[in-house]
């Protein structure tokens, strides 16, 4: 097995230097590090998993269903799944319908919202698990990521990538292509982790969306605004604040104390506080849970003073519009 080391996805810089060293494994021996980019600053993952790794890392059972789902009672699923669908759907401007595409849709619970207000609705997937999910729900999704997909330029008037960004080998080609295949007016919608929280300064590499190794960038909102710049975008709305951020918060606090035992690196469950919780032992799962009552509010006071005092939550979102609708000659062979 080799592992992959690479420049920097955003400038193609070749020098970097050490900022974390984690102490996740790579199959050659090596510890995972994340660096930072001399010249543009953004921090990476260096090196990348083998192709034998990312097998191990995105098999079957990476996806899992989001926490609204985890729920047991349908009332407070539906109401969950209402605020975190609405909270996304701030991010289209007002807009009101069109064609949608959501990149890493899962089993498409957002474009199942955007279609019940009347959006034509379209999703990439790589697990065949969630494909269907999502086609049960009428909505038209193809197993194949946004690189190889084969859409028509000027096709869509939302293209929205949820946490998908930072797992990319080459986001700047992905961005591209959202280029190509947005209309003039179009937006695109990025949300990733914001390496630039409180919480990752505090908690270094316990912080649950640093990731590794399945995230190859961690971007802050100056960074993430760069490769969109170099993509050909510009920002017109930036998100700090997420309702749910606090859940980022709470699971990196339970990962630094390490009260639940966490699961071997190629084990695809232990990228989930909820596949760490439904793992351990009777002890710890109370013992979690009485943390949960206890802590839970701490987190939610933290994030808002948080985000009030530093402009920076968890996780940030960005809406965008092209710079100019001209595609160039080089994104037509992309
Ligand atoms: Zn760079």
């Amino acid at each position: 097995m080799t592992n992959h080391i690479r420049n920097c996805p955003a400038c193609v810089a070749s020098r970097a230097e050490s900022f974390l060293l984690t102490s996740q494994q790579s199959a050659n021996g090596n510890l995972y590090r994340v660096v930072f980019c001399t010249q543009c600053n953004l921090k990476y993952t260096n090196p990348l998993p083998s192709d034998e790794e990312l097998g191990l890392l995105y098999g079957e059972e990476f996806y899992q269903k989001p926490a609204s789902q985890a729920l047991s009672f349908d009332y407070v699923r539906s109401f969950v799944y209402r605020l975190w669908a609405g909270q996304r759907r701030g991010a289209l401007l007002g807009r009101t319908a069109g064609k949608a595409l959501d990149v890493g849709c899962g089993d498409g619970e957002f474009l199942a919202s955007l279609k019940s207000n009347q959006w034509d609705t379209y999703g990439l997937e790589f697990s065949a698990a969630a494909c269907a999910l999502a086609r049960s729900k009428g909505i038209n999704v193809e197993q194949v990521d946004l690189i190889n997909s084969d859409f028509p330029s000027y096709f869509f008037d939302v293209v929205t990538m949820w946490h998908v960004l930072e797992h990319l080998s080459d986001p700047l080609s992905a961005l591209h292509k959202a280029k190509k295949i947005l209309k003039d007016d179009g937006l695109l919608v990025i949300e990733v982790p914001n390496s630039d929280c409180l919480t990752f300064h505090l908690f270094k590499t316990h912080w649950t969306p640093l990731g590794i190794p399945w995230h190859f960038q961690h971007f802050t909102p100056k960074t993430l605004s760069s490769i969109l710049s170099t993509a050909g975008f510009t920002v017109t709305r930036r998100q700090n604040f997420h309702l749910f951020d606090f859940v980022l918060t709470f699971s990196s606090l339970m990962n630094w104390l390490d009260i639940l035992k966490r699961q071997e690196t190629s084990n695809p469950n232990g990228h989930s506080l909820f596949a760490d919780f439904s793992q351990a032992g009777n002890t710890r799962k109370l013992f979690f849970m009485a943390l949960g009552i206890a802590l839970l509010p701490v987190c939610l006071l933290y994030l808002t003073i948080t985000v009030l005092l530093t402009g920076n939550s968890e996780t940030v979102t960005l809406t965008c519009q092209k710079v100019s609708g001209e595609i160039t000659e080089s994104e037509k062979t992309r």
